[in-house]
């Protein structure tokens, strides 16, 4: 989005981030093994592919390198707030603005809270980006030693010689398990709920032919990219490779059963020795229900086991705004958000009661299977669609209505009733079972057809004199994950 308003020739905004980097996900995540599950070629921005990829699926250092690189390249630092946290935003009617509070943090010898005035705010905080801790007794006061979640890796802890609890199965615990179980003398329990589909490793490093081509054929990076969005996974086959790879001993366990949850119900796993490290003497499996921690370690039914580092691998708060939002009705939009049963929005990116708001990877936009970067690329083309005559002055205020986001959101769970989503419990579900409010019911190509272009009439609007009629407006796309945004109208800091 910044990259694009600054095409535009647009310079008064401010990327508010309470890092101190770029990288959202690609910066946090430095947990052994993070890497993409969505192929390179595919998990890059469409106007800045990268013929350099060294594998299918990079590493965490390779991606954040990328998203720094282009963070470098289009000047984003002279525009960036670090160390700031967005804690409230407030709609004022009168000024058709919002007042956003930011709360800095490395700034000890000056004011701690900022107020700035915005009339445009596009809210890029991430859908994986607040830790999930399993809500059972102990986690916090009883336990004596060492623990975090995966999100939030702490490498100064040494794990070799260590009895380390890892709790949760999820696509994390799937990539780092392996790896920290590879020092044999680090002693890993895993608990975990319940067996879940893994997939076969898809990770391939580029050879130098493929490199080659790559570097040097101009539309191999973009052929590789359909290729690769196009590419369908073979479902049937993953309980085969399951049984082929998985230790004898743990077959029963691990492999569910069609009547478990079928394939791609939750979040798709790929295997990354996941399976094969099961074998290890010093890996062992638990699949008791954690009652409570101890100052030792964990309490399940069958006593107490102590250990010194539990490490939470227990997945993202997905159903909950985290930030408190309120627009023109004088609602939050975690209220908003309650109200409807869980997060809902108007195509995933325009809420009603919050004018000239935005939200990157919104409900019901993802895919569950292919790159966030495409969804955030049609949104950016639809909000700069939107916001253009907010930026020439045309309009004070747009909003979308009630009717417009209820007729849409029938539509989408009508849709998603179909999908294999609505038969399994998951985080793309509200409270884990409730409506689907992570997942879009489609290709990216229908979401793409569905944002080609605004219609102004779902929205009501507030012209800044007399009649304002909508015109059309091509525009090219681009955005990388960033914190949080506001344009336009500044009075501070
Ligand atoms: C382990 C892991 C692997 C993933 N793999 C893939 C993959 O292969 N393919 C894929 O498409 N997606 C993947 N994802 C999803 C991934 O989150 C997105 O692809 C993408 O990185 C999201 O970018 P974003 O900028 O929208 O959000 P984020 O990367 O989450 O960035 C959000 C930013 O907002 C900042 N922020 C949050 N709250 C505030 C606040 N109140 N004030 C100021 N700043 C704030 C954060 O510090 C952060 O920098 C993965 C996620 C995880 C966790």
């Amino acid at each position: 989005m910044a990259i694009e308003l600054r095409k535009m020739g647009f310079s008064d905004f401010t990327i508010i981030e309470k890092a101190s980097e770029f990288g959202g996900t690609w910066r946090d995540h430095i947990y052994p093994g993070c890497a993409s599950d969505v192929p390179m070629h595919l998990f890059s921005l469409s106007t800045e592919l990268n013929p350099g990829w060294t594998h299918t699926h990079a590493f965490q250092p390779e991606i954040q390198s990328y998203r720094l690189r282009l963070a470098h390249k289009y000047e984003r630092y002279s525009k960036v707030m670090f160390n700031s946290t967005v804690v409230s935003a407030t709609w004022d009617s009168g000024l058709h603005s919002y007042e956003v509070v930011v709360e800095v943090v490395a700034r000890k010898d000056k004011e701690k809270e900022i107020r700035m005035t915005a009339g445009i705010v596009v809210s890029a905080v991430g859908l994986l980006e607040v830790p999930r801790f399993p809500n059972i007794p102990g986690r916090e006061t009883s336990f004596r030693g060492t623990s975090f979640h995966s999100a939030r890796w702490d490498a100064s802890v040494d794990l070799a010689g260590k009895k380390v609890a890892v709790v949760g199965s999820g696509p994390s615990a799937t990539q780092f398990v392996p790896i920290i179980s590879g020092d044999p003398t680090t002693h890993v329990t895993q608990y975990r709920r319940s067996p879940s589909w893994i997939l076969p490793p898809t990770r391939q490093k580029y050879s130098t032919t493929q490199l080659w081509l790559l570097k040097n054929i101009p539309f191999w990076p973009m052929a590789l990219r359909t290729f690769y969005y196009l590419r369908v996974v073979n479902m049937q086959m993953v309980r085969t490779y399951m049984q082929q790879v998985t230790p004898p001993e743990y077959l029963d366990q691990v492999v569910p059963s069609h009547s478990d949850h079928k394939v791609g119900c939750k979040r798709v796993v790929f295997d990354t020795n996941y399976l094969s490290s099961l074998g290890r003497p010093n890996l062992g499996l638990c699949w008791d229900a954690i009652e409570r921690f101890d100052e030792e370690g964990i309490v399940t039914k069958n006593g107490s086991t102590p250990f010194d580092v539990i490490i939470f691998a227990t997945g993202y708060v997905t159903d909950r705004y985290p930030i408190h939002v309120k627009g023109n009705k004088g609602q939050t939009i975690a209220e908003y958000y309650e109200a409807q049963g869980g997060p809902t929005a108007y195509l995933g990116t325009t809420i009603p009661g919050f004018p000239n708001f935005f939200t990157f990877a919104g409900p019901n936009t993802a895919t569950g299977h292919s790159s966030v970067l495409l969804t955030v690329e049609i949104q950016v083309r639809y909000i700069l669609q939107l916001i253009r005559p907010l930026l020439s002055k045309q309009l004070l205020s747009f909003d979308v209505t009630p009717a417009a986001t209820d007729a849409y959101n029938a539509q989408v769970q009508t849709r998603l009733g179909r999908f294999v989503w609505s038969k399994c419990a998951s985080w793309y579900r509200t409270g884990d079972t409730g409506k689907i409010h992570t997942q879009f019911p489609g290709p990216m190509s229908l979401y793409g057809w569905w944002m080609r272009r605004v219609e102004w009439r779902d929205y009501d609007v507030v012209p800044a004199v007399g009649e304002w009629r909508s015109v059309g407006l091509g525009q090219r796309l681009l955005f990388l994950g960033l914190g949080w945004m506001r344009v336009g109208w500044r009075r501070g800091p």
